[in-house]
């Protein structure tokens, strides 16, 4: 299949026009008193950040100028917080943020689905490639990276408005925008993590084994786990099991539309995990499992869970977690399984996202809830510890007068 820009843009458009039946939320143009100064948080040494003010920038014939509203913690941040594996300090970090558009050069008309652009209009970056839909971003050996587009893990420069952990970012021509005024703050700054789960799901469609009745078990239930939930149940997939070793995630995985749940920490050994799983299924193997946790280990248990002629997703391991060892005979070759592997997401899943968005809302999924912390810009570094500490699910930065 191809699927190039314009049939993106095609695409959105339709859905979006089918989803809403409406016009889109109205419009508060805002421009008029853009202030001289923005603040940055920039990360200037190692677990810290400083808040800097800087000179509003220029906004060229092909840049958008966006006041900030909001941008989620993500793990990336967490790393270069802790270590600079990217060597960027210092930076201004935030790639999951979202604003309203304030300043437009002359020549921006529409995103990068072809959607019309206003001052006033809600919108996200996107740090993916813009040539090939199809590809996942951080591919670097396929295709040129779209550099520009990575806001939020950019070394510094003289305009330094380049992250969204500031109340100012400015989107320089050529990157990847989309304008998302129909959707909430809250869901706005979900969208780069659920984009990971459409992602994950599209790969998991490829085995060609998922199916409306398919018993499907989630292991790990941290935020991808329970958005991966979701997105199941907005296909109609209503045989889920979670897996967790923390009883208040599980909790939050059947809110999220998991029929039962099964806490490890309640089973001793794998077959008798395993046993757990096949009860809570009513006495069979899952067809289909999500492997969402960064332990090896837990790459290793789920086989077990499977049923002959299933299929697997792993996408728990974003960074490497080390080795784990499975028998490649019990395991998969006797079994028949067929396993694909996921990673980050294509510009194409980023714009199913907004779609997803609003019908996990429709049917009444908790999906905001995923947002257990806000933190003005000013409390950065309390979200950053919050985020490592593991406490709660998704950190965010959210503007004071939105807190
Ligand atoms: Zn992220």
């Amino acid at each position: 299949m191809n699927i190039n820009e314009k049939d993106i843009a095609q695409l959105v458009q339709a859905v979006l026009e089918e989803m809403n039946g409406k016009a889109p939320a109205k419009k508060t143009a805002s421009a008029g008193d853009i202030p001289k100064t923005a603040k940055v948080a920039m990360l200037t040494s190692l677990e810290h950040f400083d808040i800097k003010e800087y000179p509003m920038p220029e906004v060229g014939d092909d840049d958008v100028l966006v006041r900030v509203e909001g941008c989620g913690v993500c793990g990336t941040d967490a790393h270069e917080y802790k270590r600079d594996p990217f060597s960027l300090i210092p930076v201004a970090l935030g790639h999951e943020g979202t604003g309203e558009i304030v300043k437009m050069g002359k020549n921006v008309k529409v995103d990068s689905a072809g959607k019309p652009l206003n001052v006033g209009d809600k919108v996200v970056t996107c740090m993916i490639f813009k040539d090939n839909p199809d590809i996942t971003m951080f591919d670097l050996n396929k295709q040129n990276v779209g550099g520009a587009d990575v806001y939020g893990l950019l070394p510094d420069d003289d305009v330094h408005l380049n992250g969204w952990f500031a109340d100012y970012i400015l989107v320089k021509g050529g990157s990847t925008i989309f304008n998302v005024s129909d959707l909430d703050l809250e869901s706005r700054i979900l969208i780069e993590p659920c984009a990971v789960l459409i992602h994950a799901v599209e790969r998991a469609k490829t085995t060609d084994i998922l199916r409306f009745n398919s018993r499907v078990v989630v292991q790990g239930c941290g935020p991808i786990g329970l958005i991966c939930i979701a997105v199941l149940r907005t296909m109609g997939i209503e045989n889920i099991v979670a897996v967790d070793g923390n009883e208040q995630r599980l909790e939050f995985a059947k809110k999220m539309g998991a029929t039962k749940t099964v806490n490890f920490m309640n089973h001793k050994g794998v077959e008798a995990l395993a046993d757990a799983v096949k009860d809570a299924f009513g006495g069979y193997y899952a067809d289909f499992a999500f492997q969402c946790t960064g332990s090896p280990v837990a790459h290793a248990n789920i086989y077990k869970f499977i049923r002959n002629g299933g299929g697997l997703c792993e996408l728990g391991f974003f960074i490497n977690g080390g080795d784990a060892q499975i028998n490649p005979h019990f395991d998969l070759c006797s079994k028949e399984i067929t396993l694909v592997g996921s990673w980050v997401y294509t510009l194409r899943d980023y714009a199913t996202t907004f779609d997803f968005l609003k019908r996990a809302q429709g049917i009444g999924l908790p999906i905001k809830d995923l947002i257990t912390h806000k933190y003005a810009l000013e409390d950065i570094n309390e979200a950053l510890e919050v985020n490592l500490a593991q406490k709660g699910l998704k950190i965010a930065y959210v503007r004071k007068d939105l807190l």
